[in-house]
């Protein structure tokens, strides 16, 4: 079922400043200049916030977890771009070994690729949630309709391979426009960032992987790493799996409980 989308107050005052425009150049032409740089600023703040993850501008986005869940000592660990056949399966070892739940943002077209591999994260109790069909670097660019088919391409893929819908979204690298919101809405999709990420994709030393992730970490972060399009250490592994474990002692040690996102946001 769709949610009802409620524009945010930066974009209730875009469409206003856009009516003020019009109405403004009906009334005099010749304020034209002004009407440009007015718009075009408005326009370059949109942009901004849609390059800025993290940013709440353009729409509800969740970068920590909750107060309740902070309460609990809670944090999330995310994990984007698999299903991987190489690198998810250990993952799945590795986190149950530790007796932890992680949430997976799978792309579309690679869950359809490896099904099975999918139905086995959420067999061992993890939660699968949409990174979109294609993972296209270009995804910020879409108009509604263009990202809308890929967010629900994924959506169906997911759903029918695991029986369970996603009910989380992240863009790719997290960029989007202002067209996102209200396709997320239609779709009773939430958009998740993150509060920390390793910047796993690029780096291949575990040792800085780690350090970043480990720098200020507490109740109610969410952790962002990838089983798919890892970076290589130094004796060719996808750097998260020596990463891993070294990260879930670590979240021990400090008496953090690792949860998915659906569990710990009502
Ligand atoms: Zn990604």
């Amino acid at each position: 079922m769709p949610r009802p989308w409620h524009p945010s107050p930066i974009l209730q005052a875009s469409f206003v400043l856009h009516g003020a425009a019009a109405c403004g150049l009906l009334a005099a032409p010749g304020l034209w200049p002004w009407a440009v740089g007015v718009l075009g600023a408005n326009h370059a703040l949109l942009t901004l916030a849609g390059l800025l993850p993290r940013c709440a501008l353009l729409g509800p986005t969740l970068t920590r977890l909750p107060a309740a869940a902070v309460a609990r000592r809670q944090v999330a660990l995310t994990l984007d771009d698999g299903p991987d056949p190489e690198v998810t399966p250990r993952v799945l070892d590795c986190l149950d070994a530790a007796g932890v739940r992680a949430s997976f943002f799978c792309i579309g077209r690679r869950a359809r690729a490896h099904p099975a591999l999918c139905r086995e994260i959420v067999a061992r109790g993890h939660r699968v949630e949409n990174h979109g069909d294609a993972h296209s670097w270009a995804f910020a660019t879409f108009g509604p309709g263009r990202m809308r088919a890929d967010i629900a391409a994924a959506q169906d893929t997911l759903a029918q391979i695991t029986g369970q819908p996603p009910r989380f979204f992240r863009a790719t690298a997290g960029l989007r426009n202002p067209f996102l919101e209200p396709v997320l809405a239609s779709l009773d999709l939430s958009l998740a960032a993150w509060t920390r990420r390793a910047y796993d994709t690029r780096q291949g030393e575990p040792e800085q992987v780690l350090a970043r992730l480990e720098r200020g970490l507490g109740p109610g972060d969410i952790l962002l790493l990838h089983d798919g399009n890892a970076a290589r250490t130094g004796n060719g592994q996808a750097v998260l799996l020596p990463v891993l474990p070294r990260l879930l002692q670590q979240l021990a040690a400090r008496q953090l409980h690792p949860v998915t996102l659906q569990e710990s946001c009502p």
